[in-house]
């Protein structure tokens, strides 16, 4: 038994490559493990659950024969793919997740997010954040249709709901006292989060001397990182590796 646990894919149509990869990935880890958490930006972009470019029909029916094979599968929605809805979770058999979810990971309480909540230093990125979260403004993003929406994305700088796509240049490393904070909040001294693209695994003390330990999952862009979370503690493989690895990563 085992959970295994990936982000920032950032699938498109620029990259078939990746696509294959992340379908084998996923032949792979149905075989294997009891449950996948992608913990977002799984997508390039999403412009909501009707948009069926290029590769998204494809991944969804990975994903949902990923689904359908018994192992769960669980997405949160990152900062490329927030408008992840109840029709993409029928469609992929995927349980969507919130921004902040603590799971029993084999006995130690663990803490997942995508973790662009945690970069709290990049004020402009939290109000833009604000302003793409906002039901209201979503609503009307996603009452435009589809070719307008399109239009929109390939045209981002024009006007306000153009900020609804507004993509992230630089993404700022995560603030450390705002983990720690988060952290307490959820009563974990486990977290595992993506979306700033810095794979490590950090350990440290709380302000009050506990020891906690965060661990960040890198991107797609070379060879996919993937962590295994297994009774034997955590381990960090290459998309690429996980065919060849050992039956005993997934104990
Ligand atoms: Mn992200």
């Amino acid at each position: 038994m085992a959970y295994v646990f990936a982000s920032d894919l950032h699938l498109s149509c620029e990259n078939p490559e990746k696509t294959a990869l992340f379908e084998s990935f996923l032949t792979r880890t149905a075989k294997s493990a009891e449950a996948l958490f992608l913990l977002g930006d799984v997508f390039e972009i999403w412009l909501g659950d009707d948009d069926d470019s290029d590769p998204h029909p494809q991944i969804i029916a990975a994903l949902r024969q990923f689904a359908n094979s018994g192992a769960h599968l669980f997405v949160m929605r990152g900062n490329r793919d927030f408008l992840f809805g109840p029709q993409f979770a029928d469609a992929t058999g995927a349980t969507l997740l919130p921004d902040w979810h603590t799971i029993d990971l084999f006995g130690v309480p663990t803490l997942l997010t995508h973790g662009d909540l945690l970069c709290t230093k990049d004020v402009q990125y939290q109000e833009f954040r604000k302003y793409v979260r906002d039901p209201a403004n979503q609503k009307s993003f996603l009452a435009c249709t589809l070719d307008e929406r399109r239009k929109i994305a390939a045209n981002t700088r024009s006007g306000t709901q153009a900020s609804m796509l507004e993509k992230d240049e630089v993404i700022m490393d995560v603030e450390q006292t705002t983990v720690d904070r988060i952290m307490s909040e959820s009563k974990v001294d486990q977290l595992i989060h993506g979306h700033t693209h810095r794979a490590a695994s950090h350990q440290f003390k709380s302000e009050t001397g506990i020891a906690r330990e965060r661990h960040v999952l890198g991107d797609w862009y070379e060879l996919g990182s993937v962590i295994v979370a297994g009774s034997n503690g955590l381990n960090r493989l290459a998309a690429a590796d996980l065919a060849e690895a050992p039956d005993s990563v997934f104990v």
